[in-house]
């Protein structure tokens, strides 16, 4: 007998969940990142054709979709505390002692490392998310769920024998290798690079629509669980918990009854830090026993329990011989600064990045200067200061170039912009290759098989000089260049040939227009659906879309206006590529399926009545008042007390105005 379609629907839902927490929570894949988007693929569509079986925590949420205009503040039911500081043994050790004259039992203290990223709460209700709220000011944050459930490691549902209602406090990071990509893809657009993971993700949380958000290969790192009635009395214990709900706890804490293990601990991992995929910027050491956590109490600002011990940032002086000058792929002429080689954090540095000439006048940096190389989570280090008073007489100012160092020809200095340009586009050899390489690029056009070196190949031997020559390449035409075999030149067609079917949002990021990253490419492609109507959008109609300025508005302008990208506009649609977003399916009307709701505070876009037609017209009910029966509360601006009655209550869905839209298919 086949299967019914909510018995598919669960049975693909449970074994995406599985897969999700065997590769981002465990680190372990067990099927092809392939399969697993066959059958996410599979579920997607069962569940468009079904909404009666929607659900918030379905592992299809993962891609986003929600789209959130403003995030409610909400209050903590507990209070997010931070943590006090210390930067030498000397501190922690006479916070230990401080302690000791407190607690007369024995004590033991469990070591964590110090994620540094946005800390976030998770309010789990029966085993469910319910919401996840920054920390703001510690007693009230934002709610940014829709975006949270993007998150991979962010368990929607929960296994085991955990509490029915508690939160989890953890730390969202943005690991260093996907930082180090979306900056070098920022640079190479134009764009200025990110400064660091921490602020990348918490600029993230805030991102209005989720798809985005979902994009950003952000971790959720667990480091605490907070509730009234948990069913253990020791943090080593509530992470041993909350690892075997579903969240990913580092196993790298330990417990320990001396501060001897203490300190063993903060060099072991002052060493190994810059090991690890994310960044971290201290050891955090806390009273394991709740009984001794409760006698100890809190102070105003941090408990009096933990400690967290600061690293000193690696930092090395070296001397500043000489300054390179890089074109990407827009022309933008970028300094590198080259260093006397010196041992760095176990690696051996000879540049760093000045990303743009404002630093260098901002550093007053000069050719011959002792300076301060620092290393973050940067893939090359960058200068963090010069030592002024070791400058040697005869240091010289760094002379920013008149001249196109590929090309030749007289750079551009555009007005308000540290950097020049080169202006010669079509004749200057690294933007050429630029521009191919990034249309073929993994997060662009993802064609296989074209790398920097197949570039140059294939733009030496004059066979491409536009992306739009790649899909004029045949196989006969590539098979006698050198190093290029049989199998990769069959491979390098196919590659071409599976491009085509990349969406739309991904060719107008592709096309590599100034100013147009992926975010930006995403915006302008869901708003205006197709490249004509792009195309014919005025300045004013550019600027009036969300997060869309009158730079990438001019710089959209122009580059339409330019009769050799209309060339290639015109061939890349005659190769067949995708210039128009396929039509989304219509939603059924019964999405609220009889669910009860009720409306609190101020809202944006509706007013209450239509809000509420809009309930019936969509198959719910509203409710007067917040009781038991009250299924779902859309919060508004300043809501009134049913916020808190309805936090009371405990089971009941607290969605902003936008989830609510969303929800209906109708923002
Ligand atoms: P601070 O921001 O300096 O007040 O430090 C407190 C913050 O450190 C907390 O709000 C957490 O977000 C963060 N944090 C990172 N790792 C941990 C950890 N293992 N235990 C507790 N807090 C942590
Ligand atoms: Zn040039």
């Amino acid at each position: 007998m086949s299967k019914s379609v909510k018995e598919q629907i669960e049975e693909l839902r449970r074994a995406l969940e599985r897969h999700n927490y065997n590769y981002y929570v465990l680190d372990r894949p067990t099927i092809s990142d392939f399969d697993f988007d066959q059958r996410l693929k599979r579920l997607q569509q069962l569940e468009r054709a079904h909404p009666e079986f929607a659900t918030t925590d379905s592992p299809s949420v993962r891609v986003g979709g929600t789209v959130t205009k403003n995030f409610p503040s909400l209050k903590h039911r507990y209070r997010m505390y931070s943590l006090d500081n210390s930067y030498s043994k000397e501190e922690l050790a006479n916070w230990e002692q401080r302690i000791r004259k407190r607690i007369d039992s024995p004590l033991a203290f469990t070591c964590e490392l110090k994620y540094d990223g946005v800390s976030i709460s998770l309010t789990y209700k029966k085993g469910r998310l319910k919401r996840a709220v920054t920390r703001g000011d510690g007693i009230s944050g934002d709610v940014v769920t829709a975006n949270v459930r993007t998150i991979r490691s962010v368990p929607l549902k929960l296994s085991g024998d955990y509490p029915e209602y508690f939160a989890v406090r953890g730390e969202i990071v943005l690991p260093i290798a996907a930082f180090n990509e979306m900056n070098e893809s920022r640079v190479e657009s134009g764009e200025p690079p990110y400064m660091n993971p921490r602020n990348t993700a918490s600029g993230s949380l805030k991102l209005q629509d989720s798809t985005v958000v979902a994009q950003r290969p952000l971790a959720c790192l667990a480091y605490g669980v907070v509730g009234a009635d948990l069913p253990f009395s020791t943090h080593r214990e509530a992470l041993q918990k909350a690892r075997s709900w579903g969240f990913k706890v580092p196993d790298t804490d330990i417990l320990t009854d001396s501060l001897e293990g203490v300190f063993q601990f903060i060099d072991k991992w002052d060493r190994k830090r810059l090991q690890l995929p994310y960044e971290v910027d201290g050891v955090v050491v806390k009273v394991n026993d709740f009984s001794q956590r409760e006698a100890l109490g809190f102070t105003s600002k941090a408990p009096r329990w933990a400690m967290a011990y600061k690293f000193r940032a690696e930092r090395i002086q070296t001397a500043l011989v000489g300054v390179s000058y890089q074109v990407g792929r827009t022309g933008a002429v970028t300094p590198v600064a080259h260093l006397q080689p010196v041992l760095l954090a176990g690696t051996t540095v000879k540049r760093a990045s000045l990303h743009n000439e404002g630093i260098i006048s901002k550093l007053d940096l000069r050719l011959g200067d002792a300076v301060w190389v620092e290393k973050g989570g940067e893939i090359i280090p960058k200068i963090a200061g010069v030592c002024l008073d070791l400058r040697p007489k005869d240091s010289r100012p760094i002379a920013y170039p008149e001249h196109c160092p590929a090309c030749g020809i007289e750079l551009l200095c555009l007005p308000g912009e540290a950097i020049r340009y080169c202006p010669n586009q079509t004749g200057c050899p690294p933007q050429i290759k630029g521009r191919i390489a990034h249309f073929a690029s993994r997060r662009a056009m993802d064609i296989e098989g074209i790398g920097a070196e197949t570039v140059a190949l294939l733009y030496e031997s004059d066979l491409v000089r536009t992306p739009a020559d790649l899909y004029d390449l045949t196989r006969e035409a590539i098979l006698p260049l050198v190093r290029m075999a049989a199998k990769s030149s069959d491979n390098l067609i196919a590659g071409i040939k599976k491009s085509k079917s990349k969406p739309f949002e991904k060719v107008l990021y592709a096309l590599g227009i100034r100013f147009v990253g992926e975010t930006v490419a995403h915006q302008l492609a869901s708003h205006f659906k197709g490249l004509d109507a792009l195309q014919r959008a005025s300045f004013d109609e550019l600027i009036a879309v969300y997060e869309i300025g009158e730079r990438i508005a001019q710089s959209l302008i122009d580059f339409f206006g330019k009769a050799e990208n209309q060339d290639q506009i015109r061939r890349l649609k005659a190769a067949g590529l995708q210039f128009e977003m396929r039509a989304e399916p219509s939603k059924k009307r019964d999405v609220l399926q009889g669910k009860t709701h009720l409306f609190t505070g101020r809202l944006a876009q509706l007013t209450r009545d239509e809000a509420k037609e809009m309930v019936v017209a969509n198959g719910g009910k509203n409710l007067s008042a917040v009781s038991g029966k009250l299924d779902v509360l859309v919060v508004g601006a300043q809501p009134g007390s049913k916020l808190a009655q309805a936090q009371e209550v405990g089971t009941v869905e607290i969605l902003t105005e936008a989830e609510f839209l969303s929800r209906i298919g109708s923002s």
